[in-house]
């Protein structure tokens, strides 16, 4: 019988930011293990994220030296599997993640090179073209880095009874929330997600699409599947049609990893 691998870190781009890294009762920085969990979002993890870094970066001391500021804290992480044919061909899959989440890394990481140049020399005239910066490559990275873990080869697992429950709770069944979706990320105008993600000030799973993924979140919610839709995703085998890629997407979630990620986010 067929034993995947150990889970890998969920590392959400961000180097020492995992979700399975974070033992718990831990921090991140300054972070809590369960603080993280209960912010992410997609601008939830983005605030989780530059609250952490921000921490690191000043410690209640403004005096901390320039060389102390973390360099370089979003990376790219490795797939963890090789291919996801037939659904995604290796072409997609390889351009999909050594170019363009690999750009988003460099663009997140050049941002927070910026604002750190703004700070020490204090000329703030490009902070607003940095923040936005930090804001879309930001998203970007962990957007991406859910994606990644959101598949499996020919999906795998099921939902654990916990999610199982809250997906009942929140959609009446598996089969009418994958319908709904599906039929939202289809729908989704231009580039963008569907998102399946918890809320923990409703208690209940949503469904949420994105479009602009730096803009139009729903602040403290934590993802715990995500499809993206971005033409670069899917062009290369299934050209316009994105329902078909889609659908062909549903069929290879991985229900364990989102079960985990549900455990960990509704605690
Ligand atoms: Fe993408």
């Amino acid at each position: 019988m067929y034993k995947p691998p150990p889970l890998r870190y969920y590392t959400l781009g961000v180097r020492k930011v995992a979700f399975k890294g974070i033992p718990k009762g831990g921090t991140v920085g300054r972070l809590s293990r369960r603080r993280m969990l209960r912010t992410v979002g997609l601008g939830g993890l983005g605030l989780a994220v530059t609250s952490a870094i921000g921490r690191n970066e000043t410690k209640g001391d403004d005096t901390m030296p320039a060389s102390a500021i973390k360099p370089q804290p979003f990376a790219l992480p490795p797939l963890p599997y090789k291919s996801l044919e037939p659904v995604i061909d290796d072409a997609t899959l390889a351009l999909h993640h050594d170019k363009h989440h690999a750009a988003y890394v460099a663009g997140a990481n050049k941002a927070l090179d910026e604002l750190a140049k703004a700070r020490q020399s204090g000329d703030m005239a490009l902070v607003q073209h940095w923040e936005r910066s930090l804001a879309f490559h930001g998203s970007g990275c962990i957007l991406h880095s859910l994606y990644w873990a959101s598949m499996w080869p020919s999906g795998r697992g099921k939902p654990s009874d916990g999610l199982a429950g809250a997906i009942a709770a929140s959609f009446e069944s598996q089969e009418k929330m994958l319908a709904q979706f599906a039929a939202a990320t289809k729908a989704v105008e231009a580039s963008g997600w569907g998102l399946l993600a918890w809320d923990p000030a409703l208690q209940r799973l949503v469904i949420l699409t994105v479009e602009k993924h730096q803009d139009l979140t729903l602040w403290g919610v934590a993802p715990i599947l995500a499809c993206d839709v971005w033409e670069h995703a899917y062009y290369l085998k299934y050209q316009n049609k994105r329902p078909d890629y889609v659908d062909a997407w549903t069929k290879i979630i991985d229900w364990d990893g989102t079960s985990k990620r549900f455990e960990a986010a509704a605690k």
